[in-house]
């Protein structure tokens, strides 16, 4: 079959929409063809590169008529780098973006037309918002380079400074990067295997200051770990915790096992709401903690509790709704997969002197029915799954016992809608969504809901 659209062909067209990468997309004659840094409303001519059997891909040569909400991208290695997909785009545009992408499955997903998607509650500054960087390091041309990957490469794209990323990250990352061959350290050669430094993860306490530097090395002995600590030192007088940790895996995950203090503590704290956390090298953490308050206390006011009642925080990582939850609970019992974030959770309800919480590490779908069946009967359920979105058999089981109250966090608003789907079905009813902006420059979107009971 001959295709509407051949390899490099020259087009005019509209761009209706826009992918979770940051394509635009056109279709001529029915046939969607994605343009990367094209922008919804736009008139665009572009170069047709490859077409497959379904959809295609061109190269934008020229827009004809500019979307009112394209903006001149401030960071120089966009849209190369895959860090960012929407910087093009004014951040009243990326809001707006994103409240229609919720809407959207809301509609054609979850079949609920009539339920409120409120405005996205964005950032004020939505630049520097991270709160940890994790940076690959790598010899090339006997050089050291250091930034973040090239857009669905495995490449390192050599970077002085990131924008997103906090100012203290900015000059770790490149005083290493200028002075490791001075100190007769070598970069890690992924292809060779060879090499010491990997990664630099910095990690700071928004709310505290504190500021962590992991040194991911291939081997454990560090010769010049004095003068590395120094010069780090030298650079960011902040930093509270300066650590190594030993990969010698050829692997894509980036610490291994071993950890070794080398200047201060080997954790730091941080507070969101009024709660301590404490944050070692390898802890889960939310990476953008202004908006994560937002976003625990969007879910809190929709658990609207008065004191009397019990509550499951599902999914619950290192304890951090549960925590939120429990200064107006009776009780919260969070359960969460990964041991190691259990161990945290439970530490941090200790830290901050909470008696009414209970931890247990298992998956959600099997910890949360023996609850039940031992007898134990809770008032309000608060889920955050991973992008899949909630297990079927906890759906199942949330059906069965039918807690009067639903708070269903999530960082994938597909699987919320089918999720939300599914509920409706059961006898639940879908009161109102509040999409919340974790990741301003990306396309990312978070929202929180609220469900009742029938
Ligand atoms: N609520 C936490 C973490 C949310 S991320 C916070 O706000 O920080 C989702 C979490 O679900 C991850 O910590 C992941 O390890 C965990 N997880 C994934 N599958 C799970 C399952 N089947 N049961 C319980 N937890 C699971």
């Amino acid at each position: 079959m001959a295709y509407a659209v051949q390899q490099n062909d020259r087009l005019i067209g509209e761009i209706i929409d826009l992918t979770h990468d940051g394509s635009g997309v056109a279709k001529i004659d029915g046939y969607p063809l994605f343009i990367p840094g094209a922008l919804p409303g736009e008139t665009v001519e572009f170069k047709v590169t490859k077409t497959l059997k379904k959809y295609g891909f061109a190269k934008l040569l020229n827009i004809v008529e500019p979307s009112e909400d394209r903006v001149e991208p401030p960071c120089p290695v966009f849209p190369e780098c895959g860090g960012c997909q929407i910087q093009h785009l004014s951040y009243e545009g990326q809001l707006e973006r994103k409240r229609k992408m919720v809407r959207d499955v809301m509609d054609r997903i979850a079949k609920l037309p009539d339920v409120p998607v409120h405005p996205v509650k964005g950032m004020e500054h939505p630049w520097r918002y991270r709160n940890k960087s994790q940076i690959p390091f790598a010899e090339r041309d006997g050089k050291v380079v250091a930034g973040f990957f090239r857009r669905g490469t495995h490449t390192i794209m050599d970077t002085e400074t990131c924008l997103i990323q906090s100012t203290e990250a900015d000059v770790v990352m490149r005083t290493i990067k200028h002075s490791l061959h001075e100190l007769g350290i070598k970069a890690y050669d992924e292809q060779k295997d060879k090499g010491f430094l990997r990664h630099v993860v910095i990690r700071k306490g928004k709310a505290t200051g504190e500021t962590m530097v992991v040194l991911v090395t291939r081997n454990r002995k560090f010769k010049k770990k004095d003068e590395v600590v120094e010069l780090i030192r030298s650079v960011v007088p902040d930093v509270t915790s300066i650590v190594q940790n030993v990969n010698d895996r050829k692997t894509n995950v980036i610490m291994g096992d071993e950890t070794v203090s080398l200047y201060g503590p080997p954790v730091i704290t941080d507070k969101i709401g009024g709660v301590t956390f404490e944050i070692s090298a390898r802890s889960f953490y939310q990476i953008n903690p202004d908006q994560t308050e937002v976003l625990y206390s969007q879910a809190l006011d929709y658990a609207n509790l008065s004191g009397n009642e019990t509550v499951i925080d599902a999914y619950c990582g290192i304890g951090t709704i549960s925590l939120f939850l429990a200064k107006q609970a009776k009780e919260v019992y969070g359960v969460e997969i990964v041991p190691q974030a259990i161990e945290d959770a439970k530490r941090n309800a200790e830290v901050n002197g909470f008696t009414n919480t209970r931890f247990e590490a298992g998956a959600a779908e099997d910890v949360i029915p023996r609850w039940y069946k031992e007898g134990k009967r809770f008032d309000v359920l608060v889920v955050d799954p991973p992008r899949k979105g909630c297990d079927e058999h906890l759906l199942r089981t949330i059906l069965e016992y039918r807690p009067k109250r639903l708070v269903y966090v999530s960082c994938n608003p597909a699987t919320l809608a089918r999720d939300l789907r599914i509920l409706e079905d059961g006898g639940y009813k879908t009161k109102e969504v509040q999409p919340v902006d974790m990741f301003p420059q990306s396309s990312h979107v978070e929202a929180v809901t609220w469900l009742e009971l029938r």
